[in-house]
């Protein structure tokens, strides 16, 4: 299933240059890229990744994680194989590293992916699971099928991707988490096989000229990204040029892959992490896989009053009000929340999702 690549061009010693991520795969006849999932096909680039999904899961949308967007709803999700990024703590490996052959993937349509969240009442689909970067083609296509039925459209990626393809990808994306993996390149070049720069200039692109709803994952491992100084360094660039109202979430490593000699990340090493984010005026910081109530419960940055409490996935809107156009506002003293808490589909049986008990406001 070879569908026709966009990004590329023909390099005068007759390889393919491609230039969808910085990694720039130059590919002779019958070569894939880093990725596995484009290839050069007699002179052509292909994407073998289009319509060929790993499989469907209805998730929490706090799973990707995304916390201020249509909270408490769930979210289709679904990846393909291959990975731009060469991450030795990979927790998606089984896809990551995989080749579409050796998956059981079926066909799929665009239309079909939105018939399917239609169908299991959610609204929006999550491209993720493997970076939606490297089936850009498909992306794509299934983002501008969901924007036409009302439905959201979110990506979770590493933010590998070039200036060329960015505009194209995120044109009818409404939400996306960013993993900013650290904030050392020394990090980026021997943990990850790619580099912290490109990473940058997506999170500030889509935060400049994009009205992408975006939040940030920074997964701990223990020893190699979690020195205080390096998240606060890392607080205080998303601070000064994303601005204090980005959502981050510090989540807990588990070992895996070619990293299973590293220890799970201590929660004491998040609940320290989202103070320093505190600390450097950061209003929505989050813990993220381990139980922690208070590291997962959205407060009102103007009075601190709880505003949608979270343990795991059980989610209690205490303090939120919505109003028209999905707009958050804290019950208690007024100060708005930022995010989306609209819901875009009615359920089959006509009652909303998510947060019914508040939604309209009152
Ligand atoms: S998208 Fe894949 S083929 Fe293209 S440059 Fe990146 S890793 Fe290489």
């Amino acid at each position: 299933m070879s569908y026709p690549a966009r990004w590329w061009h023909p390099e005068p010693d007759g390889k393919l240059l491609c230039t969808l991520c910085p990694r720039y795969c130059r590919l002779g006849d019958g070569q894939a890229g880093f990725c596995y999932i484009r290839k050069n096909e007699g002179g052509e680039l292909v994407s073998l990744g289009y319509g060929r999904t790993t499989g469907f899961a209805s998730d929490p949308i706090e799973k990707k994680p995304l916390n201020h967007f249509l909270p408490g709803t769930s979210i289709l999700s679904f990846g393909t194989a291959g990975c731009n990024l060469g991450c030795k703590f990979c927790q998606n490996w089984d896809m990551s590293k995989a080749r579409l052959d050796t998956l059981a993937s079926a066909p799929v349509t665009p239309a079909e992916v939105v018939d399917l969240a239609v169908a299991q009442s959610c609204p929006s689909v999550a491209m993720t699971y493997n970076d939606p970067v490297i089936w850009a083609e498909f992306a794509v296509d299934i983002a501008k099928e969901a924007r036409a039925r009302g439905v959201r459209s979110v990506l979770v990626t590493a933010g590998y991707v070039t200036d060329e393809a960015r505009a194209e990808l995120y044109e009818n994306i409404d939400a996306a988490n960013v993993d900013l993996k650290a904030f050392t390149d020394d990090f980026y070049h021997k943990v990850t096989f790619s580099h912290l720069g490109p990473v940058l200039e997506t999170l500030k692109w889509i935060k400049r000229e994009t009205k992408v709803w975006l939040e940030i994952t920074n997964l701990m491992i223990p020893g190699l990204n979690d020195a205080e100084s390096e998240t606060k360094q890392l607080a205080e660039w998303i601070g000064a040029e994303l601005g204090d109202e980005v959502p981050l979430h510090f989540t807990a490593f588990h070992p895996d892959f070619k990293m299973r000699d590293i220890p799970r990340t201590p929660p004491s090493t998040l609940t320290r992490a989202r103070q320093l984010a505190r600390d450097a005026g950061l209003k929505y910081v989050y813990t993220g896989n381990v139980h922690d109530r208070d590291g997962g419960t959205t407060c009102c940055p103007r009075c601190a009053a709880p505003v949608i409490e979270r343990d795991w996935y059980a989610i209690r809107p205490v303090g939120l009000r919505v109003g028209a156009g999905g707009v958050g506002s804290c019950r208690a003293c007024g100060a708005r929340i930022a995010g989306h808490f609209d819901l875009p589909v009615r359920a089959s049986d006509g009652r909303r999702r998510g947060l019914g008990l508040v939604y309209g406001g009152d």
